[in-house]
């Protein structure tokens, strides 16, 4: 694949369907070994146990695994990396497939924020979650965004305005859709909303909707804007110019005023970017 291979790579997003969690597979992507012992004072899923690292020994004790997971539920915490503010991130995997573990699965939490929900303060996300969960909606149009989430270190050198902070910053794709048509039997494809469904075909010379990822970078969210810096493209979308806003597990999908086809960032985990700009375009029309 040369440089430019990643322009023609066609990519498959994963829409927020709860059936959809157990089929993802997480993949390990550190082998940093860590202190066993206690990591968190407390497990943002059951509020109760400590999350602690512990290794399994394998056969003969010749090879060991690391395991970091919630003393009272199971639930795994399992680091994917790094953050783009040098946080380590953990993706939680949760042990049942009941609704309320199932919102939970596959969410993304940081390092500091993890810290400091053990010494008893509040996690946005965990708050989000736990109203989705009391209204048992598969949804958060309902749900009062009005949580406060700690600014981050401008790591990334974003020009910002006078009181402007930098709250999101995480390495993503840009994407888009395109239309195009099938000449294969075809495969299921995913649905992404109403109608829409991407990744797939549904039959001999049907028109079909998938995305092509045009760029790679990172999108950064301010209380004032949406950035995207990719090798191509700077990307700045205003709160004002945003007249719709989805999420999936692991993007997001931007409608732009003036602009009729929808730009999709993929993220690690979609929720976060997309609580963030429905709070960023709230405050600025209120
Ligand atoms: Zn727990």
């Amino acid at each position: 694949m040369g440089i430019f291979g990643f322009l023609y790579k066609w990519r498959v997003l994963t829409p927020l369907a709860p059936e959809e969690t157990s089929a993802n597979p997480v993949k390990l992507q550190t082998d940093k070994e860590m202190p066993e012992g206690i990591l968190f004072n407390k497990c943002v899923f059951c509020k109760e146990g400590q999350v602690k690292v512990q290794t399994k020994k394998g056969l003969f004790g010749l090879t060991s695994q690391q395991i970091i997971g919630c003393s009272v539920c199971n639930t795994e915490y399992i680091p994917i990396g790094k953050s783009e503010f040098g946080q380590d991130k953990f993706r939680i995997k949760t042990k049942n497939q009941n609704f309320k573990e199932t919102l939970y699965d596959w969410r993304v939490f940081y390092s500091n924020e993890l810290i400091v929900f053990g010494k008893g303060k509040n996690n946005p996300i965990v708050e989000i979650l736990d109203e989705m969960v009391s209204k048992k909606e598969d949804g958060i149009d309902k749900i009062d965004l009005n949580v406060t989430f700690q600014s981050i270190d401008n790591t990334q050198g974003i020009v910002l305005e006078k009181d402007e902070n930098v709250y999101y910053s995480e390495s993503a794709a840009l994407l888009e859709e395109r239309v195009g048509r099938s000449y294969s039997t075809g495969y299921a494809g995913v649905r992404v909303s109403k109608g829409v469904f991407l990744g797939g075909s549904q039959g001999q010379s049907e028109p079909t909707h998938s995305v092509k990822q045009l760029d790679a970078g990172s999108l950064s969210i301010t209380n004032s804007k949406l950035l995207f810096r990719g090798s191509f493209k700077n990307i700045q979308i205003l709160p004002k110019e945003i007249i719709s806003l989805n999420f999936g597990k692991d993007y997001i999908a931007v409608g732009v005023k003036n602009r009729e086809k929808l730009r999709y960032f993929t993220v690690d985990d979609g929720l976060r970017p997309y609580v963030l700009i429905q709070a960023m375009t709230k405050k600025v029309r209120s």
